[in-house]
């Protein structure tokens, strides 16, 4: 690609170019699938360019976590709130048939200092709006039946959620082209990909 600053934006003279796309998402995962969904219900002309396939990536390999509980206070926390409150809407705007469920999370700790550092912490989530509790290990084994001895603490978000990453990627992938976003096979080289998203 050229750099927009030489040209201000446009080709080069000589330089032939069809602009087929006004957004061109790299990879199909959970991450360019949403955000080339969102675009195109929004009114631009997106092209998602994929190397293998959709969820080829981690998309597909992770464990379908929502999990709020685990962020710091600060950034993360709220950019993992703000994405986890979309949940709801948007499956009921993509449709399919997606596992969603809001069963809670729990995380669990076997060493005594853990809590010096967990107690800012959650401290800091529930200054945050989240509803964060810190359990014994007999309350933590009536939410997991079957939990290690040895934990000593847990801590328990009741509002966290577990999804069908998959059928979610592939949810997305078909409403995405539903409202025109064009799938692409491409190269490893984002030069490559370029290319061939102005080549047709
Ligand atoms: C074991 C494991 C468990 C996890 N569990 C959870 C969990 O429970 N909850 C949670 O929120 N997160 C979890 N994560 C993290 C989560 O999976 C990732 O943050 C998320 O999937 C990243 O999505 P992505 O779309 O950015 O990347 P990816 O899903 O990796 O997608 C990137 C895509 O881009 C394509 N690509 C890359 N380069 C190019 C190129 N040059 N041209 C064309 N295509 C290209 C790849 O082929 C791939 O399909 C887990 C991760 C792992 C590894």
């Amino acid at each position: 690609m050229w750099p927009a600053t030489e040209t201000g934006g446009r080709a080069p003279a000589g330089v032939d170019v069809v602009r087929t796309a006004d957004v061109i998402v790299v990879g199909a995962g959970i991450v360019g699938l949403s955000t080339a969904y969102q675009l195109a219900r929004d009114g631009a002309r997106v092209t998602v360019l994929e190397r293998r396939d959709v969820a080829a990536g981690t998309s597909g390999a992770c464990d379908g976590n929502i999990m709020v509980q685990s962020k710091r206070p600060g950034l993360v926390l709220e950019l993992a709130k703000a994405s986890a409150a979309m949940y709801p809407e948007l499956l009921d705007e993509i449709g399919g048939d997606i596992e969603y469920e809001r069963k809670g999370s729990l995380m669990v700790f076997e060493n005594e200092d853990d809590l010096e550092v967990l107690t800012p912490v959650i401290a800091g989530q529930r200054a945050a709006g989240l509803d964060v509790q810190l359990l014994s290990p007999a309350e933590a084994a009536e939410i997991q039946p079957g939990i290690a001895e040895h934990v000593i603490h847990a801590t328990y978000l009741a509002t966290d959620a577990s999804i069908d990453q998959l059928a979610l990627c592939f949810t997305l992938a078909r409403a995405g082209r539903a409202r025109g976003v064009a799938p692409r096979a491409s190269v490893s080289s984002s030069r490559s990909c370029l290319a061939r998203a102005t080549s047709s």
